[in-house]
């Protein structure tokens, strides 16, 4: 029937953006809704961070039962069923999607399937095949997300495919050309190559990583290097050709061009947000210049019961980033005095070795205008590092000269994501370096590195000179 729902807080996307939202508006008391058009928990948990740690954890298992022979570990005859990898794969975000289905309803909120579109500030049209039913809403987070890129020349097929395409092939490809060595590419990248495919990845930059400082985006071309990848600076794709069996890139690498042949053509040279569709400038909701949703502090749009969170919004298109704005967006809406504040927001990338940052680097916090000391220790000088026969890289602390504050760190090295936590607690709660270097910490283990940087910072480390 065509009468309209009352809800208090309408949401429209499951991601991580908007299904914390959700949860998080139905504890504050709530009458809540969520829209998904697609499937529930969004890109994250569908076709984004968690099934594409799936396959790197794959591929470490793999490369390292191959590769352990200075441990004195000799595994004959080590092979893949990548149906079988893909069959967990889907499993592990199976789990997780209905878990989120499962919170969902348990924090009584309604999930309706179908695609919204805004018909007024204060309603939208749901859409399926079937039907279309309208809500009105006292309140509405805008949680749309976004998609990959397409480039001119490339179109997704079967073989020029995305980071979708990318997490559901069907076999480990022999041949692999990635463009872009952002984030997405070069994870990737390293989870196939560590399953045994030849990847080559043109970047059109002279640097991978782009985000990070160049110091630790060294650390993970030397070791996919060491595991096979190739890499191409400087390179601008500018077609493909497609055959049955695979394709060919032409690039033009540094002015020459070159060819390259492989089975699949990965693109992933960044994302949109899906402000598209949605009805947006039928109700007058701002864009920035960028096309993404213009947000105030509280996350609410130039409608002032209209909100919007996530990809869809400015800054990194990261999970936590969507989750953490999820709950302040629903906070403000209960009429709290919450906002957002991204000073120890942690990047992370799960390449080998893993590369973490929060808070400024040495040249942003120099740049901002603090006068800072930047003090660096090696994995190679930790025990447990040593004794888990992962050496490569290195932790650098950024703190305040005159007071010791910590104002950043940045991590390359195995575990960087989890290691990165104690570095944003402490950016978060106005530690300092002789804080941390007094926090006793297990030995032996890799949070002993944090300890001795601190140490580095106040000009007393023990084990290094
Ligand atoms: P999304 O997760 O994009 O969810 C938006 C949802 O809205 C979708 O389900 C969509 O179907 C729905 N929707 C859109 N329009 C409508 C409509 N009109 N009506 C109803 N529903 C609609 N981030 C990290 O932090 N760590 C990682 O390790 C990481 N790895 C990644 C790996 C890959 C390969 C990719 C692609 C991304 C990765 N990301 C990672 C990024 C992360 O996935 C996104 O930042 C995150 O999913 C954004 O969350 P969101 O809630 O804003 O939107």
């Amino acid at each position: 029937g065509d009468f309209a729902n009352e809800v208090d807080t309408l949401v429209i996307g499951s991601g991580p953006g908007g299904y914390v939202a959700a949860i998080r508006a139905a504890q504050l008391g709530q009458k809540v809704t969520i829209v998904e058009k697609g499937e529930m928990g969004g890109v994250c948990l569908n076709v984004g961070c968690i099934p594409s740690k799936a396959l790197i954890a794959a591929g470490h298992r793999f490369h390292n039962a191959k590769h352990s022979e200075d441990m004195g570990i000799i595994a004959e005859k080590v092979s893949i069923n990548f149906e079988k990898v893909q069959e967990w794969k889907g499993s592990v975000v199976k789990k997780l999607t209905g878990g989120v289905e499962g919170l969902l309803k348990g924090n009584k909120v309604e999930i309706v399937r179908g695609e919204a579109y805004f018909a007024s500030e204060n309603s939208v049209r749901i859409m399926d095949e079937k039907s279309a039913q309208t809500y009105n809403f006292k309140n509405c987070i805008i949680a749309t997300g976004s998609r990959p890129i397409e480039i001119p020349g490339f179109k997704y097929t079967n073989r020029v495919i995305n980071s979708t395409g990318a997490l559901a092939l069907k076999e480990v490809p022999k041949k692999l050309v990635v463009i872009g060595g952002g984030y997405i590419g070069i994870e990737l990248a390293g989870a196939y190559a560590n399953m045994g495919a030849e990847v080559v990845v043109l970047e059109g930059s002279k640097q991978i990583l782009g985000g990070f400082e160049k110091q630790m985006a060294k650390v993970v071309e030397r070791r996919l290097k060491k595991n096979g990848v190739e890499f191409k600076m400087e390179a601008l794709a500018k077609g493909v050709e497609e055959s049955e069996t695979g394709v060919k890139v032409t690039a033009e690498v540094k002015g020459k061009e070159e060819v390259f042949e492989a089975d699949y053509c990965l693109v992933t040279v960044g994302r949109k947000p899906n402000t598209d569709e949605l009805g947006l400038e039928q109700i007058g909701v701002e864009l920035t210049e960028r096309g993404v949703v213009k947000i105030d502090k509280q996350c609410r749009t130039n409608i002032s019961n209209i909100y919007a969170i996530g990809d869809v919004v400015e800054g990194p298109p990261l999970a936590h980033k969507a989750s953490y704005e999820g709950k302040i967006a629903a906070e403000a809406i209960a009429g709290e005095k919450s906002e957002v504040d991204y000073l120890a927001i942690p990047a992370v990338v799960f390449s080998d070795p893993e590369l973490a940052s929060v808070g400024y680097t040495e040249a942003e916090a120099k740049e901002a205008g603090f006068d800072v000391i930047a003090s660096k220790f090696p994995f190679a000088a930790n025990g447990r590092a040593l004794s888990l026969n992962e050496t490569d890289g290195f932790m650098k602390l950024v703190t305040r000269k005159d007071d010791g504050l910590v104002v950043g760190a940045q991590i390359a090295g195995p575990n960087a994501s989890d290691m990165i936590a104690e570095l944003g607690l402490a950016i978060e709660t106005g530690m300092t370096a002789e804080d941390i270097a007094l926090t006793i910490h297990a030995h032996p283990s890799l949070g002993e590195i944090t300890m001795e940087a601190a140490e580095v910072a106040l000009g007393t480390p023990i084990h290094i000179v």
